[in-house]
């Protein structure tokens, strides 16, 4: 299965190193001609402002929603999560411009809600709801600056919580965690996104 991982800006060698360990065949995608043949898309983390301002500029944000028309999947983490979102609190105004989003989750995400750089944390994430194959134990889930999705609408299924916020959603062939499972050894979330997501 061809996966891409936006390499513009952000932890997208860690997405890649997952993805291979899951059996993926992954390429880094620096334009938006690289995407032809992708079954998925994955936005990794980073700082959204950077990521969707290069968006902007090489094409990225018609051309991926043009894939997504032709059934490519997302996969957006923390700064990615941002990026799919319908609504964006606290984002970051460019050139006098809202910042950029794809605005396809049904989802009110704001930036940072967790506070600061300092209060980044790790947190025990009860992912039954993603299903048997990924469940049994907890998700250690390490949050950087994370957003909060502050709302979702009807058809987006929310898989994760942490003190009743959400955090790890899933509308149809997109997935959005505000967390960073790449940055961990646990490669659950990735399969889930690869076998269940995409399937
Ligand atoms: N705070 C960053 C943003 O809003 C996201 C941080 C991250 O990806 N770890 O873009």
């Amino acid at each position: 299965m061809k996966i891409g991982v936006l390499a513009l800006q952000g932890d997208f060698r860690e997405h890649a190193v997952m993805l291979r360990q899951c059996g993926a065949e992954v390429s880094e995608i620096r334009k938006p001609e690289q995407m032809g043949g992708l079954r998925g898309l994955v936005v990794p983390g980073g700082e959204s402002t950077a990521i969707g301002k290069l968006m902007d500029a090489y094409g990225f944000l018609n051309a991926i929603k043009e894939r997504v028309a032709g059934g490519m999947g997302l996969f957006g983490t923390c700064a990615g999560l941002v990026l799919l979102a319908r609504e964006l609190k606290g984002g970051t105004s460019l050139e006098g411009r809202p910042q950029p989003v794809l605005g396809l989750i049904d989802m009110v995400v704001r930036r940072n809600a967790f506070g600061r750089q300092v209060d980044s944390f790790e947190a025990d994430l009860d992912i039954s709801a993603m299903g048997e194959a990924y469940n049994g134990s907890p998700f250690r889930a390490v949050f950087i600056r994370a957003p909060q999705i502050e709302a979702v609408g009807p058809g987006v299924a929310v898989l994760g919580r942490v003190e009743e916020k959400v955090v790890l959603a899933r509308q149809g062939r997109f997935l959005a965690a505000a967390f960073h499972p790449e940055l961990t050894s646990d490669t659950r979330i990735h399969r889930y996104f690869l076998e269940e997501v995409l399937a």
